[in-house]
């Protein structure tokens, strides 16, 4: 198993910012994984896992802890019936490629989700009224306590959120789908592609939602919208000119300008409407929002 030093995060999120992580391993088997959870124990390390970094967003000093990212058997994906089973670091693309050969209906709500089973998990993400925590049948679970298979349950999946802490790595997942013509899974697929393209940045460097919706009559992209923060920028960074609960990395972009803009964004929305907004993105290393 070769571990490496000084992988710049940056290569690793979607965003593309970033530093060197201290150390970074591909583990692509269950006994590799084990090796670097202990490896990292041994040390006193942290252990943080990257997905597709598509909800992620990593200190520019970069992170004290070792990094991983599933792949090899960690990412493969087989279908056992009506049952996907996926490595934690399978692709959402591939896993809704496999579900639609094998004529499986029930994952056409993640096709614009750049993610993987694992982040899935971690994240619940959803989109279109549906989210992980309903195909979700169970996770398997590894960290330097052991080795466990969660059910949904067990992960406390709520909105955009799961009781998984660092440290933590889902290894495996088991979808359960449902048979569907797989000319009705292209339509479906083919619909929301073009409802996700209409309305937000498609084709930019970003990293998903930059906050949850908050319990409030506009979701949080109406709300920085009335804000003024279409188009706002900091450094590198601007607040989408399409959806403003994205930010893009319009060139040369910093975690720290991707930081500036969601500070300014928090005090108009708590000025303006009164709310707190909670980040959705996923924060990595020694990363202070301000209240
Ligand atoms: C253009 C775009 C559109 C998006 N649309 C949506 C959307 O519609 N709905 C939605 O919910 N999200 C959306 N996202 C956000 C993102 O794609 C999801 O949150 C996704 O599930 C994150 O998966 P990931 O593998 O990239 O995780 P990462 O971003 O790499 O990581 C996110 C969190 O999950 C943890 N994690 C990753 N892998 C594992 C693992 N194997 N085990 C344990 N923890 C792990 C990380 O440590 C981190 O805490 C979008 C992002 C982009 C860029």
């Amino acid at each position: 198993m070769k571990l490496e030093e000084d992988v710049q995060l940056a290569k690793l999120t979607t965003i593309g910012t970033g530093g060197p992580a201290r150390a970074f391993a591909r583990p692509s088997s269950l006994a590799e994984l084990e090796w670097t959870l202990a490896w990292a124990a041994e040390r006193g390390l942290s252990v943080a896992t990257v997905g597709l970094g598509s909800n992620l967003l990593a200190a520019d000093d970069g992170v004290d802890a070792l990094v991983l990212k599933l792949a090899g058997a960690l990412a493969s994906v087989r279908v056992e019936g009506e049952t996907l089973a996926a490595g934690g670091g399978a692709t959402n693309a591939v896993c809704l490629h496999q579900a639609r050969a094998a004529g499986l209906g029930g994952f056409e709500f993640a096709c614009a989700i750049p993610g993987t089973a694992g982040g899935g998990v971690r994240m619940n993400a959803g989109a279109y009224g549906s989210d992980w925590s309903q195909i979700l049948i169970r996770a398997r679970v590894l960290s330097s306590e052991g080795d466990v298979w969660m059910t949904p349950g067990d992960l406390g999946l709520s909105y955009r959120h799961s009781a998984l802490g660092p440290g933590f790595v889902v290894a495996e997942v088991e979808y359960r789908l449902t048979p569907r013509p797989v000319d009705e899974i292209k339509a479906t697929v083919a619909e929301l592609i073009t409802q996700r393209k209409a309305t937000q940045p498609t084709n930019k460097r970003t990293f998903g939602s930059v906050f949850k919706n908050p319990e409030h009559e506009l979701g949080a992209g109406r709300m920085l919208e009335a804000c003024g923060l279409k188009g706002h920028a900091s450094g590198g960074a601007i607040i989408s000119p399409r959806h403003a609960n994205f930010i893009e990395n319009a060139g040369g972009a910093t975690t720290a300008d991707a930081l500036a803009l969601m500070a300014e964004a928090r005090r108009r929305a708590r000025e303006q409407f009164g709310v707190a907004l909670e980040h959705e993105v996923q924060l990595l290393g020694p990363i202070e929002l301000p209240d």
